[in-house]
């Protein structure tokens, strides 16, 4: 595997009237070749602003305050501005949950995949055309010669994310972001929008980093699964790693609070509480206040990675050696036994 990507110690505030959010307090993460990682985490945990920040994308009130984003020997944190956009919408590049806002209305989406293709490879106008049809089709839209002539609101809410995918795919990206791409899209929609981003990752062995605050949808789709909780990475590892042997609570809690059609309302679980403020993160386990296994230590210092596996850590105390030992309640195993019926596994 080849290493494409390598976010360390990243953080990021953003500057307010209240005083500095800290939205990333620390976030180290890797993408190899041709893998899918999945960031997951209740909303305003920070997955949004770590992958800006890597595509220099960040408000205006934002900076990067320490931290590397190693992409091709070079640290995309320190170069300026003006030279992130030479990989930005190239090398790398990233489609977020509205696809209507991506899209120019007034442009009929032909041209705007055209210009992507024009942009990113030297061929004759000819060729590009006919490399926009064949985009069409690849992202499974029929009668591409009649949707080239076509402008955004000709199509729905899948189609339109599929015009963007495709006009992601035309600048031949080595790493793709996603975020919550399906979130605006019915249940069917979504499926077939993850089936196709499944199948264009296996074809074009792009990076794919995805980010979503639904665990469900990445069972299908991601190799690796980080887990973020105000603004760090609390679990990572493989895909199963986290859904049959999850080891932290939060992430315990997030596995069971999964709406899902099958399970009874017993099984349903809501982690309690709220997310810290990030203007003010908690001394210690900022999860420490809503995990009912909470100890002193996690009130005072904040946990470091304990191993559980070559390729699976956790950031909580209670896999120090001297912690008490607890299992995860059982509508999380229910819900771990649902998934393995469901998913099977990937060994
Ligand atoms: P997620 O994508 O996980 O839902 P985000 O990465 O968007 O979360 O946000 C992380 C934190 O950063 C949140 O507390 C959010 O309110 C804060 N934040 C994001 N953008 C800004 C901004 N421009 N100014 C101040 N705070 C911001
Ligand atoms: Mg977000």
């Amino acid at each position: 595997m080849t290493e494409l990507l390598e976010v360390r110690n990243l953080k990021i505030n953003f500057k307010t009237d209240d005083g500095v959010v800290q939205a990333a307090r620390g976030v180290n993460f890797s993408l190899e070749k041709g893998e899918t990682l999945a960031i997951v985490g209740e909303s305003g945990s920070g997955k949004s602003q770590t992958v800006r920040a890597v595509m220099g994308l960040l408000a205006d009130n934002g900076y990067i305050s320490d931290g590397e984003i190693i992409y091709d020997g070079l640290d995309l944190a320190k170069i300026d501005k003006q030279d992130i956009h030479k990989y930005r919408g190239s090398d790398i590049v990233m489609i977020f949950q509205d696809p209507i806002s991506s899209l120019n209305p007034t442009m009929i989406i032909g041209k705007q995949i055209l210009e992507a293709v024009l942009l990113h490879n030297n061929i004759s106008k000819k060729e590009a055309k006919n490399k926009v049809l064949q985009l069409i089709n690849q992202v499974g839209i029929d009668e591409p010669e009649k949707r080239y002539k076509q402008y955004p609101h000709q199509f729905s809410g899948g189609m339109r994310q599929r015009i963007v995918i495709a006009i992601a795919l035309a600048c031949n990206p080595k790493i793709l972001i996603c975020d919550e791409p399906t979130t605006a899209l019915d249940v069917t929609i979504q499926a077939q929008i993850l089936d196709l981003i499944k199948e264009l990752q296996e074809k074009t062995k792009v990076g794919v980093i995805f980010i979503t605050h639904d665990l469900g949808v990445v069972a299908n789709i991601a190799d690796r699964v980080a887990v973020m909780y105000a603004g760090k990475i609390v679990e990572y590892g493989k895909v199963d790693e986290i859904f049959y042997n999850p080891k932290h609570p939060y992430t315990w809690g997030l596995l069971a609070s999964m709406p899902d059609v099958d399970s009874s309302e017993e099984d349903l679980y809501a982690i309690p509480g709220t997310p810290p403020n990030l203007l003010n993160p908690p001394i210690g386990d900022a999860f420490a206040v809503r995990n009912e296994y909470a100890m002193d230590i996690d009130f005072e210092e904040h946990p470091p990675f304990f191993k559980v596996s070559d390729t699976h850590f956790c950031a909580s105390w209670l896999l120090h050696e001297s912690a008490p030992k607890v299992n995860p309640p059982k509508a999380v195993l229910n819900r771990m036994i649902k998934y393995k019926e469901r998913y099977g596994t990937n060994e």
